[in-house]
């Protein structure tokens, strides 16, 4: 994760600053706490948990590392995922939706996700189920291609739920253990969008018993608070069950974790580190939050 996250640290040392000698915790302080979390991307109810925490257990007392260390334990709170790692089926193939706007970095996390489990020894087949956009079918095709997984796809403008059904058909006999679903990332309206996703997913759910078993969606870090937005309004449409937080390494936004956490209440589940296929990393809250202080 150190790698991904340089420049979110960048921006947290300034809460980190704050916590180098001795302090006495006042309004002032606690100010200057706020102003730092808000500046770190943390978001305004994360922030203003933190800072209620500090004032509740350390108003008007001299304080050195014993804050920091308070601060940190709350961060980590925040981000604490009951749900670890990814929900498989107990039986059968398992199968992980995957939503995002175009140019979220959607493709590439299929790609490493599919990478990652394979290379874990598990079986996998992605469906090109975003036939909207041009490019989007070709270029699954060719990180199938450098993966070396199976793919099932039509021609672009087909029916995506017809994609869906024979992609579920083919998990299920051929002894696939996973079946990625790409969705499109843009449609004529937003509503069209909802829409479409919510049919693939009544199709895969008719197809395979407890399906999908995780609907991730890909946010792009960079776009911090935005990101946080998407997340409300893709939450609202399907049922997602985690994120997978794209171009970490290129951001200095990372905090935006916390306010995706406390305001969409959906965990960050896996990071990306750069544009290879291997730089994917499961998310690790307590990995996280060390790192941004080191
Ligand atoms: P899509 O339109 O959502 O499918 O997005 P793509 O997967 O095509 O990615 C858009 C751009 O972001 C591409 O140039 C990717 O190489 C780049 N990208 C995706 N993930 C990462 C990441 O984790 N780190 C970096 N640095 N670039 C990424």
């Amino acid at each position: 994760i150190k790698k991904g996250l340089s420049k979110t640290r960048n921006v947290f040392t300034g809460v980190a600053n704050l916590f180098t000698g001795n302090h006495r915790v006042d309004k002032e302080f606690l100010a200057k706490l706020e102003d730092q979390l808000l500046l770190a991307d943390v978001g305004t109810t994360a922030a203003t948990s933190i800072v209620e925490g500090v004032r509740k257990a350390f108003i008007d007392k001299e304080v050195g590392k014993d804050v920091m260390e308070f601060v940190q334990q709350k961060l980590r709170e925040l981000l604490a995922d009951p749900s670890e790692g990814i929900r498989y089926a107990a039986s059968g193939p398992t199968v992980i939706m995957i939503a995002g706007v175009n140019g979220s970095g959607k493709t590439t996390s299929i790609a490493k996700l599919a990478n990652r489990l394979q290379s874990e020894g598990k079986k996998v087949v992605v469906a090109a189920c975003d036939t909207f956009r041009a490019a989007a079918v070709e270029q699954l095709t060719v990180w199938a291609g450098r993966i070396g997984c199976e793919i099932v796809k039509q021609q672009q403008g087909s029916d995506p739920a017809a994609v869906a059904h024979d992609a579920c058909e083919k998990a299920k006999a051929k002894g696939f253990d996973v079946l990625i679903v790409d969705t499109a990332g843009r449609l004529h309206t937003q509503t069209h969008l909802m829409r479409e996703l919510e049919k693939i997913h009544r199709i895969v759910q008719k197809q395979i018993p407890g399906a999908p078993h995780e609907v991730f969606l890909v946010l792009d870090a960079t776009t911090g608070q935005n990101a946080v937005a998407q997340a409300e309004q893709f939450g609202k449409a399907v049922n997602c069950t985690g994120i997978m937080l794209s171009k970490l390494d290129g951001s200095a936004k990372g905090g935006a974790i916390f306010a995706i956490k406390q305001k969409v209440g959906l965990p960050v589940k896996f990071v990306g580190v750069g544009e290879q296929m291997e730089d994917l990393e499961p998310f690790d809250p307590d990995g996280f939050v060390a790192a941004l202080f080191e």
